[in-house]
């Protein structure tokens, strides 16, 4: 039986949308009790907000050039072992085009930190894909830039960004990044993408090295005061052409754990059962489904491409057709199903 007192948190973070630390604290410590209880709560919760839909994005991984070096990511710049490669505004335009025909009203056009990749060409590629497709939604995931640059990308049409925080405890930021890439310029960013007027996607890898439970309730935290529009959490996954390359991968138990948590706290926050759960967990979307997730996010890349936007060991490669009847497949034995809708944060 779950006991009383850390069951009682889950029902005050219904209530209320936030809890103390030292209360963040007592829920992730008893996780074995309340894993089972937070997760129905949390399903419950969606279907009241969602019901039984399930919005679906298309991924285009339009350049794996970065110029940072975040030590557990596979795109990262001391990583000479990857094949490098850029999409052009043609190419890209062709990834939306067949994503529209398997429904998908979403184009999440992401990449590295690419200065090879302008920001005048990126807008061009936004008001090009606004206009051929009039009722898409683009969001855009292409890491730190300035206030006017994020401005001007939300002047094209661009209306929502995901800027994981990675994590909100700054002395294990440092151990995630090197140092020209500071904690503090990561959180100005996503205030900046706030303030614009972008639905803004922030979050975390669950077992990143290094991680603790303290960084965590600092992660829950800054998500209850932030509030975003959207979260992307899942777990670590090492890489092996990274400085964490043989560090344990996260727990998917803990990752599931941890989103029926963050669905009690923003009952209608966009959450995606990620491809790094799926990759660590055969029915990985389902799963995430029943702890309250409502998004999922096929990759609409060129097949060719798809091999070298390797951030993590194991990622998922499949093309588009096959993905998405096994997306359809996998939710119908839960009795959920895909739909086809922009799919913008209703607050
Ligand atoms: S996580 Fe993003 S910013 Fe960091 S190295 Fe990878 S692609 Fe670049």
């Amino acid at each position: 039986m779950p006991d009383h007192t850390s069951a009682h948190l889950l029902d005050k973070l219904v209530k209320h949308n936030r809890l103390k630390s030292s209360e963040w604290a007592s829920l992730i410590e008893n996780e074995a009790d309340l894993y089972d209880l937070a997760r129905k709560m949390a399903q419950e919760i969606a279907l009241q907000n969602f019901e039984r839909k399930i919005f679906y994005r298309g991924i285009i991984e339009f350049t794996n050039f970065c110029q940072n070096d975040c030590l557990y990511c596979g795109l990262r710049k001391s990583n000479h072992d990857l094949k490098r490669y850029r999409l052009t505004k043609d190419e890209i335009i062709e990834c939306g085009k067949l994503g529209y025909e398997f429904g998908i009203k979403t184009f999440v056009l992401q990449g590295g930190e690419d200065l090879g990749f302008s920001d005048d060409k990126l807008i061009e590629v936004i008001l090009d894909l606004k206009s051929i497709f009039d009722d898409v939604q683009i969001t855009l995931s292409v890491g730190e830039r300035s206030f006017y640059t994020y401005q001007r990308f939300f002047e094209a049409g661009a209306r929502r960004y995901l800027l994981r925080h990675e994590t909100a405890d700054f002395t294990h930021y440092a151990k995630l990044h090197p140092e020209a890439q500071p904690f503090w310029h990561r959180i100005t960013c996503l205030y900046n993408l706030k303030k614009i007027g972008f639905q803004t996607g922030c979050g975390m890898m669950i077992g990143s090295p290094n991680q603790t439970t303290s960084s965590l309730v600092q992660d829950l935290c800054f998500i209850q005061d932030f509030k975003p529009e959207m979260l992307g959490m899942g777990p670590f996954l090492p890489h092996h052409s990274t400085p964490f390359k043989t560090q344990p991968s996260g727990s998917a138990r803990q990752t599931l754990y941890i989103l029926a948590l963050v669905r009690l706290m923003a009952p209608k926050i966009l959450l995606p059962a990620t491809t790094a759960l799926k990759t660590l967990l055969p029915n990985g979307y389902a799963e995430g489904i029943l702890s309250g997730c409502n998004v999922i996010m096929p990759n609409i890349s060129p097949d060719w491409a798809k091999p070298n936007y390797e951030l993590y060991n194991g990622k998922l490669v499949n093309d588009l057709a096959q993905s998405i009847s096994k997306i359809r497949a996998e939710l119908k034995t839960i009795n959920y199903q895909l739909v086809s809708a922009k799919g913008d944060f209703q607050g």
